[in-house]
């Protein structure tokens, strides 16, 4: 299996720290409000990653955080007169919604920057005793230039960056490419007891000790966006290998930026979209079909056409699905009534089950090719394509062979086959009025319950001037 590897920029075999065994650690989403949609690129495509391993039969030990202590969920928290902590569990509840949706599955581990704020203090000590950490005035900074390897992932180099950076008088630090590890506490923030004093850990710290506690001092893949390789990664890999005296992580994998119709998304240029939102016009499964149909390391376009696109592909493989379905329980059937035997295939039948495994193998060499879901995805509509011409003539048992072999396939991709039971138009207009009464009685918690609840048996709804509209995605 060949994976690109940021560190060394080139693809390479990959070979795990103990065998059949594999560590993946995923920088996840700082939570002060519902995740973006360029939030969920990362979590579908290493999900996916994840859902390959397990494929090949590795034990997966998959760990991505939430960071829930933070300038921004501060700030929320401050705007709206509540305790931070109150932000930052309310969106931690809803990434888990909006991943779910994603058909994300859960972490092995999910930690909470909060809830390891003694590992942290306990690894910027180790730090401070072996000198690559200082105190000053309550704040505890690294001491960059004492780490050889600094700007080895970004391929910068400190003197260039120095460059670029404007040296505040007033500064206490040492050098001005030094790095906050610990700040003291400021009036109405969250802080913690520590040996420099109350306060609060800098963002970078947490995944040093993250993954050091879950995965071990070498973890075979460390993955994000790649807005995070400068400084977040760098400064990860200086004070995990400086702590530690080992290889941080093998394989460092970025996803390239989602793009909302070729421009950065932005709050201000108005075309910033939450997984919520899109959720509400699309069916979650068909955005990770879209995401997934473009390489993870290339700028992935968010556009209209390009997600109605991806649906009509998605549908055109649920559709064969279902035709196999259908076509082996009559298949079934009519050899029960004939009692003729099961798993009888002809000559033409495996002549075609030939065919289907070498579009299998065409599947597997994608995603061993450093994850190319786009040519995986390719190999399915081929296996669609030779579903469609061959299904109704071939045995029950080549039915199912293709039944299983593209359910299979879709699994790993996180594309779930099965259809959504049905939900009657009464029970759901039912709903509708509850939810109705609901927010009249501003009960908002169960209004927001069962809209979740519909959209979960894929029934959207439009609140319109002429009142509440439904339909099935
Ligand atoms: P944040 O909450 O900003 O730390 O982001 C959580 C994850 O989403 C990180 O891995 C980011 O790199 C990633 N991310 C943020 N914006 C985008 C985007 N527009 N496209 C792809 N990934 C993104
Ligand atoms: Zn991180």
């Amino acid at each position: 299996m060949k994976i690109y590897n940021t560190l060394t920029n080139k693809k390479e075999e990959f070979v795990p720290v103990h065998e059949g065994k594999v560590g993946i650690y995923v920088c996840g989403p700082t939570v002060y409000n519902y995740i973006h949609i360029g939030n969920a690129r990362p979590m579908v495509v290493f999900d996916t990653v994840r859902r390959y391993f397990e494929y090949k039969g590795y034990d997966v030990n998959y760990v991505s955080n939430f960071t829930d202590v933070d300038d921004k969920i501060i700030k929320k928290a401050m705007e709206e007169g509540v305790d931070a902590s109150e932000i930052s569990e309310k969106f931690i509840k809803e990434c888990e919604k909006d991943m779910h949706a994603l058909n994300v599955k859960e972490a092995t581990h999910h930690p909470k920057a909060t809830e390891e704020i003694d590992g942290m203090i306990e690894m910027i000590q180790e730090l401070i005793d072996k000198g690559y950490a200082y105190e000053k005035n309550g704040t505890v900074y690294f001491r960059t230039r004492k780490f050889n390897h600094y700007g080895q992932l970004s391929n910068k180099n400190l003197d260039d960056m120095m460059a670029g950076i404007r040296i505040a008088v007033s500064d206490e630090k040492e050098d001005a490419m030094d790095f906050v590890l610990w700040k003291p506490k400021k009036e109405g923030e969250p802080s913690w007891p520590s040996p420099w004093g109350e306060g609060r850990p800098g963002w970078h710290i947490e995944c040093s000790v993250m993954s050091r506690k879950y995965i071990g001092d070498t973890i075979d893949i460390h993955a994000g966006g790649e807005d995070l390789i400068f400084p977040h990664h760098e400064n990860e890999i200086a004070q995990s290998e400086a702590c530690n005296g080992e290889k941080f992580a093998n394989y460092w994998m970025h996803n390239g930026f989602l793009n909302i119709d070729n421009k950065k998304m932005s709050k201000s240029a108005g075309n910033f979209f939450t997984v919520r939102e899109i959720g509400e016009k699309y069916p979650l499964q068909v955005i990770r079909f879209f995401m997934l149909s473009a390489h993870y390391r290339s700028p992935l376009n968010f556009s209209d056409t390009l997600v109605e696109s991806a649906k009509h592909g998605l549908e055109r493989i649920l559709t064969a699905v279902d035709h196999l379905r259908d076509v082996l329980a009559e298949k079934q059937a009519a050899g029960a009534e004939s009692g003729a035997a099961p798993d009888a295939m002809t000559p033409e039948d495996q002549k075609n089950v030939e065919e289907a495994k070498a579009l299998v193998a065409k599947f597997e060499a994608s995603m061993e090719d450093d994850f190319n879901t786009a040519d995986a995805i390719a190999a399915i509509f081929e296996l669609v394509k030779l579903s469609n011409v061959t299904a109704d003539h071939g045995s029950a048992a080549y039915v199912e062979y293709l039944l299983e072999t593209i359910t299979k396939l879709c699994d790993i991709l996180g594309i779930i086959t099965e259809k959504k039971e049905e939900m009657l138009d009464e029970d759901i207009e039912a709903l509708i009025e509850e939810r109705q009464a609901a927010r009249k009685a501003k009960n908002f918690v169960r209004a927001d319950e069962i809209r979740d609840m519909l959209a979960e048996k894929g029934i959207i709804l439009e609140d319109t001037r002429a009142g509440v509209k439904w339909k099935r995605a």
